[in-house]
């Protein structure tokens, strides 16, 4: 199980907090973990399918919980959506994020492009542009090397705030992309009318083309974002023969197990060097 977005805190009930007072400690802890800074970004690789180069990567929270080791996102990201803490979490994100594509470009390792999530708690606040603006300024890092994921629900509440939000962050210079595309409702006419750059196929998708199988809803993807020429990365891409499918309909980015896990900064360079190398 992992988080579903919105409303499913089961999974984290169980496993972290099972009682109410496990629930207040946990909020108590995580609290303490906004003040102290307890947080770091790991980063997973997306690679450009038309040049097999790897020229970008997607922001990832973790949790050094002092006494409960490294938490991944599904174990309190429910909590700091539930109680708003997601929003001093997911500025911290940002501005390491992009403190972190800022120092690889002044180190001559060219144009790797970051992509950070927003939760909806963050977009319906009114200091998200400002603190975007801020964190491009802080880091120096140009504006088109970031990229912000959303979710389609998110957005649909309300398709006119969205269409405005939207245009209002995308006039930083920023880009923005659809996340776990294809859970969602959205209609051909509907994506027509946001400013978004990419569509993320969600990875439930990308793993129903196993072992020689194809799937209807990946295809269908492509030929829509072909025609809102729209990018495609395809998420939880996990073997070979799912790559060369993804190659061979024109997906652009493959993100997944097959070229890296997650990892943290000074990994990731690592990788990207020697992958860009050969
Ligand atoms: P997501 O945005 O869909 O991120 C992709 C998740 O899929 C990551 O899980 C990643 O580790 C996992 N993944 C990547 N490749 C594969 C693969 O080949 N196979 C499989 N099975 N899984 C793969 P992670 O890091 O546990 O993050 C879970 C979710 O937590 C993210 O899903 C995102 O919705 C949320 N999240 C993570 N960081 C942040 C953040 O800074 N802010 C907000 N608001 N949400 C975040
Ligand atoms: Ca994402
Ligand atoms: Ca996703
Ligand atoms: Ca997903």
């Amino acid at each position: 199980a992992r988080y579903q977005g919105g409303n499913n805190y089961q999974f984290y009930h169980q496993r972290l907090a099972t009682t109410p007072l496990e629930r207040l400690q946990l909020e108590k802890a995580l609290r303490k973990a906004v003040i102290n800074n307890e947080f770091s970004v790991d980063y997973q690789p997306k690679m450009n399918l038309h040049t097999g180069i790897i020229d970008s990567v997607e922001a990832l929270v973790r949790w050094r919980h002092p006494h409960k080791g490294v938490l991944d996102p599904d174990d309190f990201i429910p909590l700091a959506e539930e109680t708003g803490l997601i929003s001093a979490i997911g500025e911290q994100v940002l501005n390491k994020a992009c403190q972190e594509a800022a120092a690889w470009r002044q180190r001559g390792f060219g144009d790797i492009s970051i992509s950070v999530n927003l939760s909806s708690h963050q977009i319906r606040r009114n200091d998200l542009y400002d603190i975007i603006y801020n964190a491009l300024q802080n880091s120096q890092l140009p504006a088109e090397y970031l990229e912000l994921e959303l979710t389609e629900s998110m957005l649909m509440e309300d398709i006119s705030h969205a269409q405005d939000f939207l245009n209002q962050l995308r006039s930083l210079g920023v880009r923005l992309a659809l996340d776990d595309f294809g859970t969602g409702y959205s209609s051909l006419s509907y994506l027509k009318r946001l400013p978004i750059d990419t569509l993320k196929i969600d990875r439930s998708f990308v793993a129903e083309a196993r072992q020689g199988e194809t799937s209807p809803i990946v295809e269908a993807v492509m030929a829509m974002s072909e025609s809102l020429r729209l990018n495609v990365v395809a998420e939880g891409v996990e073997t070979r023969e799912q790559l060369h499918y993804l190659e061979s309909l024109g997906c652009d980015y493959a993100q997944g197990y097959i070229i890296s896990r997650p990892l943290p900064a000074s990994e990731v360079l690592t990788l990207i060097r020697h992958s860009n190398l050969q």
